[in-house]
């Protein structure tokens, strides 16, 4: 048998059982060994009879008197006891009638399993049994629980697996023998072997480590080789010219930001160089990332070079335009925006002539009908709504690689990004223009939504406005629906005021008419769901309420606190929970400002998802490593410089391959 066996060569998996594996995704020896366990029962603790308590133990004992016999309507019951040199007890078995035939009398067995309390007596319920003598793989240990299917359990798949012991000793090694020496990781043999059947509980950490480590470091391998090879690939080259960049400064309302001004300086340089600029921004909403990408557009634009922006939606679209637009003003830079609404053959004739320098739109852009003369700079906005594939055909545009610029309000954890973005350079808008005010946020339950109530009306009062944001459009009868807090509001709390409702489902058209309202202050209490989470920009909105706010990551939350306070105004966030007492998360929300801080806090405490929202969790399907244990992520991150640095990364060999293919899949652009 080799690792390349089909698995019907296994002692025991026929045909039926060899299709049920593949319904697994398992068609190989390496498959069923690399098939990891979903979790693990501890039988490991061997007690006396005497000893046990009700729950799941293992004992040690030999059988005497086993008798199976039929009872009512074919239920069938094998009934023994088992005896160590302390005590006995009675055990039970339904339809497992060949017990009584295969239990042998004076024999040492190991029996794990359920121990209770029912019809007026102790027993040990349907356990599994298995000889001391043997390797045992259901009982007196660690036991794996796969990923099961109908008609195969884990214990078969354990059985398996013990079958194929010899072939997990042909495993070859996979890790740099330096890097496995220096984090003392196990070799990947004993690692496979003790993921499936660990000899304690430190083995099994330590194959969990030896594991998760080899997956982390092809993941951050495959992101800087692929990083690497963008340096050989040919951009078209934008010098820095210095009194552009004091021209677009000084015809600003304001002091650019010392943070703004280091990202715009970072991508000025990237600007330079022969290879694409392949940079991510990272800025809280309100940093001022628009302006920073409208510094670079000039620049582009002077050179000749034409720019995109990529926003995920119309609203957002539609508003880069407007910003663009009026940044641009005095400057002679051409903006144009194209979405799928926009049917314009005039505009991709002024497009295909260069005679647009600024190009804003949707996914609208990336059509085969959109060209450009000289694309050079492509800046994608909220990157992570958007695909590989989308993020290509945009690049497809130009003839030589355009600059990438991904701009994003999401703050993504150091270590997440390591892993995640390690192809890309990172750029961090750390500071928020001068005379911002921190927003105040206080968190209130369902029952006490009056006092959210009231310190809306004072908000209005003053004649400001506010958002109220639901997580659902219309799913059931509670404020957790926009549509219904829309009713409650409109009609019992603020019959005097014009409320509106705006939701993704609207024609965008109707999203726009009202957005657009908002922003001309004719609507006072703005009812939305998360589309306007990103982007939305209104000054005088200084309070935001967030109903059934538990159901958010801290992440997304402090995003949809950034569309207040946008303004040197007073602004407010209440969110509003239906868990009581309020959770220790939204107390964390209420007392830190930090993006950054929050999304830490989320990645350890609920994982990655939390962070970029249901829309993103796929692209962390990691197996057995945790993105956020962020020693693990830094230990691999050195031993990527340790093996990049030495130049012995050989893509012919066992990792190069699993890497080389990694890298395809993982490429960010
Ligand atoms: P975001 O990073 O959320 O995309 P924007 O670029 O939309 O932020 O900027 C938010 C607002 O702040 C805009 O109205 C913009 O004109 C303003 N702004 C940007 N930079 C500064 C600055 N340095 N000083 C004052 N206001 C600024
Ligand atoms: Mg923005």
């Amino acid at each position: 048998m080799t690792l390349d066996s089909k698995l019907g060569q296994i002692k025991g998996v026929g045909g039926e059982t060899e299709k049920l594996l593949k319904h697994l995704g398992l068609q190989t020896v390496f498959d069923l060994i690399d098939y990891y366990p979903r979790t693990y029962k501890d039988y490991s603790s061997i007690q006396k009879i005497i000893d046990i308590a009700p729950g799941e133990i293992t004992v040690k004992g030999q059988f005497t008197e086993v008798k199976g016999r039929y009872v009512r309507n074919g239920l069938h019951i094998t009934q023994g006891i088992i005896s160590d040199e302390t005590s006995a007890t009675r055990v039970t078995w339904f339809n497992q009638p060949y017990r009584a035939t295969h239990i042998k009398p004076k024999t040492n067995y190991y029996l794990s399993g359920k121990y209770d309390y029912s019809k007026n007596r102790y027993q040990i319920t349907n356990p599994s049994i298995e000889l001391e003598s043997n390797f045992n793989t259901n009982t007196a240990r660690i036991i794996p629980i796969y990923r099961e299917t109908k008609g195969l359990k884990s214990h078969s798949i354990r059985k398996f697996i013990y079958e194929c012991r010899e072939a997990v000793g042909q495993l070859e090694e996979v890790l740099p023998p330096v890097i496995a020496k220096e984090n003392d990781l196990y070799p990947k043999a004993k690692a496979i072997w003790q993921i499936h059947f660990p000899d304690s509980a430190e083995s099994l950490e330590l194959a969990r480590k030896r594991l998760a480590f080899e997956e982390l470091f092809e993941l951050q391998l495959a992101a800087r080789l692929n990083k690497l090879a963008n340096t050989s690939l040919k951009s078209t080259q934008i010098k820095f010219d210095q009194n552009l960049a004091k021209e677009f400064t000084s015809s600003l309302p304001f002091e650019l930001t010392n943070a703004q001004k280091k990202v715009a300086w970072e991508i000025l340089q990237d600007f330079e160089k022969l290879h694409p600029a392949n940079r991510l921004v990272e800025g809280d909403v309100g940093s001022g990332k628009t302006v920073v990408a409208a510094m670079l557009v000039h620049m582009a634009s002077n050179a000749n070079v034409q720019s995109a922006v990529m926003a995920p939606t119309e609203l957002l679209a539609n508003q880069h335009f407007e910003s663009f637009k009026d940044i641009f003003k005095d400057l002679g830079v051409k903006v144009a925006l194209l979405t799928a609404n926009t049917k314009n053959d005039d505009l991709l004739k002024l497009i295909k002539n260069g005679e647009v320098d600024l190009v804003i739109g949707t996914h609208a852009l990336i059509q085969d009908k959109v060209e450009f003369k000289n694309l050079g700079f492509a800046i994608i906005d909220e990157q992570h709504r958007f695909g590989v594939n989308q993020r290509q055909a945009l690049k497809k545009k130009a003839k030589n690689l355009p600059h990438l610029m991904a701009m994003t309000a999401t703050p993504i954890p150091r270590s997440l990004a390591l892993t995640l973005y390690g192809e890309l350079d990172i750029s961090i808008i750390d500071e928020m223009p001068i005379g911002r005010k921190a927003v105040k946020t206080k968190v209130y339950t369902s029952k006490q939504r009056i006092k959210v109530v009231e310190k809306v009306q004072k908000q209005l009062d003053d004649n400001h406005q506010v958002f109220w944001v639901c997580p659902k459009i219309d799913a059931d009868e509670t404020w957790g629906s926009a549509e219904v807090a829309f009713e409650n509001l409109a009609e019992k709390h603020f019959p005097n005021n014009y409320v509106a409702l705006i939701h993704g489902r609207m024609k965008s058209a109707e999203q726009e008419r009202i957005m657009n309202e908002f922003k001309e202050g004719k609507i006072d209490i703005l009812v939305a769901t998360t589309v306007v989470e990103v982007g939305v920009d209104i000054p005088n909105a200084t309070a935001m309420v967030i109903e059934s706010a538990e159901r958010f990551g801290l992440a997304q939350l402090h995003q949809l606190r950034g569309r207040v306070g946008r303004s040197d105004l007073d602004s407010y966030c209440y969110p509003i929970t239906d868990s009581s007492p309020i959770s220790q998360r939204l107390k964390m929300f209420e007392g830190s400002n930090n993006g950054f801080e929050l999304a830490e806090y989320d990645l350890e405490t609920r994982g990655a998802g939390a962070i970029f929202g249901t829309r993103q969790s796929g692209a962390l399907d990691l197996r057995i490593a945790n993105i956020s244990d962020r020693k693990m992520i830094n230990a691999v991150k050195n031993a990527v410089d340790t093996l990049i640095g030495s130049g012995d990364y050989d893509s012919k060999s066992v990792l190069g391959k699993r890497v080389e293919e990694l890298r395809k899949v993982t490429k960010y652009n």
